[in-house]
């Protein structure tokens, strides 16, 4: 079984990037490796600290070690959004395969000082896990909101992003690059799309070098999201749009069963409107190219 820094270094080499969709229950988690094994692609699933408080970060670690062993399909667990090192420390020890340590709201200097110390710890505890550190302000919260936050000063310069990863030792980058956490509702009735700064990813990765994240996936254009991947992208998150989807279908589900009290003749159909969004990402960031699951 390949690790997840091999599917990384791979997804670049072929110009592609891996789906990171974020998970809180079984449905969520059917949905993402259905349409994984689906299309044929590694993919990433994630929990925040307020979606690992729901489903448990052993059993939830365990469960996904025991689908990739049973199937032999490249499916990695990511801790999402952790903000402090007790929380990355219990994730690491649980067996996630990556961590996003996130002290972006910190200024600079407290976030590099911090997250080094965390890198030095995780890496102590498992050395293959992967962490992701995160600079800037990318808004918070995958829900809908009522409005646009002012992001615009909270962009990272490829000069800070340089400075950051080299002073912590993270294998991955989260930048705001015009990316942002949650979905409009004029987005989530795809009236309006995210747009993206193509120029700084690339200038970023020239500096920096390394693996890098965008946040916020959900309600971006899909060409910016194409040329985000080019520029140097090696992972999106999609998080918000799982969850419209997740309301949608369980919603159907329930009309077109009034009387049905059991959940698994219920939820299949939330399974298959999460399981069709993620299909259709898996499908953009890999060009509708597969890079194969290998061994
Ligand atoms: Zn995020």
């Amino acid at each position: 079984m390949q690790s997840l820094r091999d599917v990384l270094k791979k997804a670049q080499d072929s110009g592609v990037a891996v789906g990171h969709f974020n998970i809180s229950d079984l449905v969520l988690l059917k949905a993402v490796f259905g349409a994984a094994q689906e299309v044929n692609v590694p993919v990433l699933v994630g929990l925040s600290e307020g979606e690992r408080e729901f489903a448990g970060t052993g059993p939830i670690a365990a469960y996904v070690r025991k689908l990739r062993e049973e199937s032999g399909f490249p499916i990695f667990l990511n801790a999402d959004h952790t903000h402090s090192l007790g929380k990355a420390l219990e994730a690491a020890k649980a067996g996630f395969d990556s961590i996003v340590f996130d002290l972006s709201a910190l200024p600079l200097e407290e976030n590099v000082r911090q997250t080094k110390q965390a890198v030095e710890a995780l890496k102590a505890i498992n050395p293959a896990m992967l962490v992701e550190g995160e600079i800037g302000d990318i808004g918070s919260g995958s829900e809908i909101h009522e409005t646009s936050p002012d992001l615009s000063k909270g962009l990272s310069t490829p000069e800070e992003a340089k400075q950051f990863v080299e002073s912590t030792g993270v294998d991955i980058l989260a930048p705001a690059v015009g990316n942002m956490h949650g979905m409009l509702q004029s987005m989530v009735r795809g009236e309006t799309k995210k747009h993206l700064e193509i120029e700084r990813i690339a200038r970023i990765k020239s500096q920096t070098g390394t693996f890098m994240t965008l946040h916020g996936g959900s309600g971006t254009d899909d060409e910016d999201l194409r040329k985000a991947i080019a520029a140097g992208i090696n992972i999106v998150h999609i998080n918000t749009e799982l969850r419209v989807a997740w309301r949608h279908g369980l919603e159907q589900g329930l009309a077109k069963h009034p009387d049905e009290v059991a959940p698994y003749k219920i939820l299949p159909a939330a399974v298959d409107a999460v399981k069709q969004v993620v299909s259709s990402r898996l499908r953009l960031f890999g060009s509708e190219q597969s890079i194969g699951k290998g061994n």
